[in-house]
């Protein structure tokens, strides 16, 4: 940008940026402040970049993973999706939003778009499931809890127990009707089918609750699944919550299995390499 500046204190601005002292400067003012290119031109306003250079600086569009939340055996020809708006602020205390989320969101129910899509295929594996799936975490599941639910109008099928998590039950209890009516009697979360639907609200009480505090208090359920072949799967948007529901797991392993930390750990591994233990996590 330096080369096509044309006001001074810009230019020298441009210049401390690129030494050796302005290293920390530009780190904050561009990755932690997360400055779009559109807005460091706009603090630049006599840059007067070629487009030929803007088109090669500018990074093309990353794709964004999204869960796919339906069933195709429960709405075939449709894709739901879970998406939670992103935002934050910045340490200079500006507001930032994700971009695809808020644009998706500022979409109208009845507009209709194209976009790409990109689809992994995969099919519900047939085992005893532990789902575990705090807030957007959930999206993965509910596309499972349906399909189940269909296959079980033809065939008997393996129980799920499922550990949702939100801060409160008020204002973020995703699907919650759908949830608590599948673990309802007959259902695919009824503990009549050895199922269950268990939700962990972490602000609703003085001390935070989170879903490894709910699968601690069903250990015996858990191991009894665990121990009889089920598979796990993980999904959130956190980096810290699959380690402390890893960490859960290996306590309840050695509780209920009756064996050393160590053993449980490596019980764990064997389950993970056995392609029995899935997370999906991202921040
Ligand atoms: C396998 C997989 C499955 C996923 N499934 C879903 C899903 O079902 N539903 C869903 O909503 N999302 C899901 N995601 C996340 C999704 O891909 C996007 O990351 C998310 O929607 C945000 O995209 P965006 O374009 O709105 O935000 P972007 O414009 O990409 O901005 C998000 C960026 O902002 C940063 N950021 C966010 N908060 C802060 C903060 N407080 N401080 C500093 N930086 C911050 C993040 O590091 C991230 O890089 C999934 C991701 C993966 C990898």
């Amino acid at each position: 940008m330096r080369f096509f500046v044309t006001a001074e204190h810009e230019k020298e601005r441009l210049q401390y940026f690129a030494s050796p002292e302005g290293r920390n400067d530009l780190y904050q003012y561009n990755q932690k402040e997360r400055r779009t290119v559109l807005e460091v031109l706009e603090d630049f306003p006599s840059v007067q970049l070629p487009f030929e250079w803007l088109v090669q600086l500018v990074p093309p569009l990353k794709t964004r993973a999204i869960s796919i939340s339906s069933s195709p055996l429960a709405h075939p020809k449709q894709v739901h999706l879970t998406v939670s708006v992103v935002s934050w602020k910045t340490p200079y205390k500006r507001n930032r939003s994700g971009l695809c989320s808020t644009w998706l969101a500022g979409l109208g129910p009845e507009e209709s778009i194209s976009i790409p899509v990109w689809f992994s295929r995969g099919s519900l594996p047939p085992p005893s499931l532990v789902l575990v799936g705090p807030g957007t975490g959930c999206a993965p599941f509910r596309a499972f809890v349906a399909e189940r639910e269909s296959q079980s109008t033809s065939e008997a099928t393996a129980p799920i127990l499922f550990f949702f998590g939100c801060r409160n039950e008020e204002n973020d209890f995703l699907y919650r009707d759908f949830w608590l009516s599948h673990a309802q009697s007959g259902g695919v979360l009824s503990e009549e089918k050895g199922g269950g639907f268990f939700v962990a609200f972490s602000r609703d009480q003085p001390k935070k609750l989170y879903v490894q505090h709910k699968m601690e208090e069903e250990s015996q359920r858990i191991w009894s699944l665990l121990s009889s072949g089920a598979a796990v799967y993980i999904a959130g948007s956190s980096t810290k919550m699959p380690t402390d529901v890893m960490s859960c797991i290996e306590r309840i392993v050695a509780k209920e299995g009756v064996v050393p930390k160590d053993s449980a750990v490596r019980w764990l591994r064997a389950l993970e390499k056995a392609g029995k233990y899935h997370v999906e996590a991202w921040s």
